[in-house]
Order: structure tokens, then C-alpha cells, then sequence
């Protein structure tokens, strides 16, 4: 797998464009905002792009999905249908946090605990981790041992759960029991800043450390 980050909204969300170096065939997660730099990024790369993944519905993440959807003319994987009430009110969140776009959607594909997500020859698996949103998910590829992991944990912090329906019990819950198993050496991708691995988040992170 290879990936290229773009930080895109005034939250300098990490959307990524990844894609399977067998076929050329990409994927774009969490395309917030400002899709004409992600379109520059795919031209850039000159790979094409087959759908669009989420993490969960807040505007930096899913924001621009349903024009880069139209504009690319691809699906919308994810997130888990618990985040309906946030992607029904994107234009409200973009309206709330300054942030253009914000045209709600269905996606074609609700996704959930166990679902695979195939992009080329890479297979993503979903894990449901909800805690920062009830409906959010992450996409790990067991090959390329990377996760695409939203805001659900960042190095060094977690996502806030002071937002509609976040809980802290149930994110710290989610990060022990759906990342923590997927290995140290496994790299991640967040929502925001900058990547790192499980086994130095769980040695490090203060929020989530062994034996906090
Ligand atoms: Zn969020
Ligand atoms: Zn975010």
C-alpha cells in the first residue's frame, strides 16, 4: 500500500489518498473538505480512484464526500450506521465550525464489526470503535500492517468525547479491544497530526497507557 496524507479544513483533518501499487486502484478516506486539493493529489499520483471510505460523520471528516462522490462518480463506504444523525446534520456542523461544503448523503454502503472493504488488491477490515462518535469505525489492511483510525486515537491523546453522544468509557473500551489487538508494530494513521504505532501509543499515551 502506498498513501499520501492532505490535511484538509481549517482542523487540518488527515484525509488520505491510498492505493493498492498491484492495480493502481485507490481509495480516499475521510475527504473532509477542500476536494479540489485532494483531486490534485489523485492527478498527482495518477491513480484511480474507486470509492471513498469514512470514519465517522463529523464535517472535517465526511464533509466533502458527496461532492468528491459526484465528481469521481464512486461509492461511500462507511461509516457505521450509528453516525446517521450526524451525516443527516453536516450542513448544521459546517454551519457550527465555519467549514464550507457539507451536503449530507446516504452512503451506498453502511459498514460494520467484521466488514471487509476492498480497494485493488488490499482488503481493509472494519473495526467498530465507538466512543468519539457512536458510529465510528477504523480500516485496518493486515498485509501493509497500517490503520486508518480516525478520532479514536491520536500520539499522545484520544478523541474528545464532549461532542453529542461521545463517551470516554466506551473510546477507552474501543482502543483496548479493537486496537490494542491488532499489534504493536502496527503503524496508524489518525484523524489529525502525525502517525505513529499501537506499541508506542500503549507504552506512551497518557489517556490509554498500560496501567493508567
Ligand atoms: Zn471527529
Ligand atoms: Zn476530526
Amino acid at each position: 500500500m502506498k498513501a499520501v496524507i492532505i490535511p484538509v479544513t481549517p482542523f487540518q483533518q488527515n484525509c488520505s489518498v491510498l492505493w493498492c501499487e498491484e492495480t493502481n486502484k485507490a481509495a480516499v478516506v475521510d475527504p473532509g473538505g477542500e476536494i479540489e486539493r485532494i483531486e490534485a493529489a489523485i492527478a498527482e499520483q495518477g491513480v484511480e480512484v474507486e470509492k471513498i471510505m469514512l470514519t465517522h460523520g463529523h464535517i472535517d471528516h465526511a464533509g466533502g464526500a458527496a461532492d468528491l462522490s459526484e465528481k469521481l462518480g464512486v461509492p461511500i463506504e462507511g461509516p457505521h450506521l450509528e453516525d446517521t444523525f450526524l451525516i443527516e446534520k453536516l450542513h448544521e456542523q459546517g454551519a457550527q465550525f465555519g467549514v464550507e461544503g457539507g451536503k449530507p448523503f446516504t452512503p451506498t454502503r453502511w459498514l460494520e464489526q467484521g466488514d471487509e472493504v476492498a480497494v485493488g488488491n488490499l482488503n481493509f477490515e472494519v473495526r467498530f470503535c465507538p466512543g468519539h462518535t457512536p458510529g465510528h469505525i477504523i480500516f485496518f489492511e493486515p498485509v501493509s500492517r497500517i490503520a486508518f483510525v480516525g478520532d479514536v486515537l491520536f500520539q499522545g491523546s484520544i478523541g474528545r468525547t464532549d461532542f453529542p453522544r461521545g463517551d470516554h468509557d466506551t473510546l477507552l473500551k474501543s482502543i483496548r479491544e479493537q486496537l490494542w489487538p491488532l499489534g504493536d508494530d502496527v503503524t496508524f494513521v489518525p484523524g489529525h497530526g502525525s502517525a505513529s504505532t499501537l506499541g508506542h501509543e500503549r507504552q506512551t499515551n497518557p489517556f490509554v497507557r498500560e496501567g493508567a
